[in-house]
């Protein structure tokens, strides 16, 4: 049994981005959908960490929103500019961009910089690692160290077979050794990406997608949508019990009813499940967690515990 604190993401993958940022475009995931999130937030009394698509805030009326959030103390990190879906096997000047830019859209819009990041698809590389460390970034969460990474990969590819750009993107990740040897656990890396000690002089905060086994599914969210709920509820309690510093992601289209999305040029995932459905799932996911007696923190919250604790060991 641990009894260490959790986070609760939300990688805000949103409409906007997911239809190629159509002008004029009115993205609900900011605003109806959002609010499904903050009827569990007001409920459990949590604030999450939300990893924003930095060209979503680009429009005045998102970034307004955005900017709410984060005054009411929910964390905003940083999910790159344009979500390019191999962000890490950009080249080195056009993967910066996409960091930076989203890191500065985030400045302006909060007054403060993100402290966390993660990859489009989890898609990282030494390079994202090293970028992250120059900007004194606190963690990065972009690291999928299971095995189940090759099949979502290809489901990821075939989900795009109809877009030969985003097929493209979705294959030229710089990543696919990492789920052979990567440790599985939170952990210091240095500007190689390799595991350092807390003590190092220039480190990062690793925070890999929570994975009790190289050869199991790792956790989040939308696997209910694939697993059901009876099972996905004893999967998340054995997380619940066995992973230390644990957090738990999420995504918009984990709340969103299909009637909030009209457009049938979308790919999102999961579409055909209703709301009803989708919030009943989300509320045994709460529960359980309540019920674990863990606190809920944010991921800089998280991160910073971990750094604590490392160095007092
Ligand atoms: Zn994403």
């Amino acid at each position: 049994m641990t009894t260490s604190p959790i986070a609760i993401n939300i990688n805000f993958d949103s409409l906007n981005e997911n239809l190629g940022f159509p002008n004029g475009f009115r993205d609900p995931s900011y605003f109806e959908i959002f609010d499904n999130f903050m009827l569990f937030s007001e409920k459990y009394n949590f604030k999450y960490s939300i990893y924003i698509i930095g060209r979503d805030l680009e429009n005045p009326e998102i970034a307004a929103r955005v900017k709410d959030w984060h005054q009411m103390g929910h964390e905003i990190g940083n999910h790159s500019y344009s979500h390019h879906m191999s962000v890490g096997g950009l080249k080195p000047k056009e993967l910066e961009y996409e960091i930076m830019k989203a890191h500065e859209l985030i400045d302006t819009t909060t007054g403060q910089v993100p402290r966390g990041f993660i990859c489009p698809g989890w898609s990282t590389s030494k390079k994202v690692v090293e970028i992250l460390i120059n900007n004194k970034y606190l963690y990065d969460a972009s690291l999928f160290p299971s095995f189940i990474m090759y099949p979502s990969i290809l489901k990821n590819a075939f989900n795009h077979l109809g877009r030969p750009d985003k097929l493209k993107e979705i294959l030229s990740r710089r990543d696919y050794l990492f789920p052979l040897y990567k440790p599985l656990t939170p952990f210091f890396a240095d500007k190689n990406f390799n595991a350092v000690p807390a003590t190092s002089k220039e480190n990062i905060l690793v925070m890999p997608l929570p994975t009790l086994s190289r050869m199991s599914f790792a956790m989040w969210h939308t696997l209910i949508f694939v697993f059901g709920i009876e099972k996905s509820k004893k999967r998340l309690q054995n997380y619940l019990d066995k992973y230390p510093y644990f957090y738990y992601l999420m995504h918009p289209a984990d709340l969103m009813g299909s009637d909030s999305v009209k457009d049938a040029k979308h790919t999102i995932e999961r579409m055909e499940v209703d709301y009803k459905t989708k919030e009943a799932y989300a509320t045994e996911a709460f529960e359980l967690i309540k019920q674990s007696k863990r606190p809920i923190v944010t991921m800089e919250q998280l991160a910073l515990h971990f750094i604590e604790e490392s160095k007092t060991k």
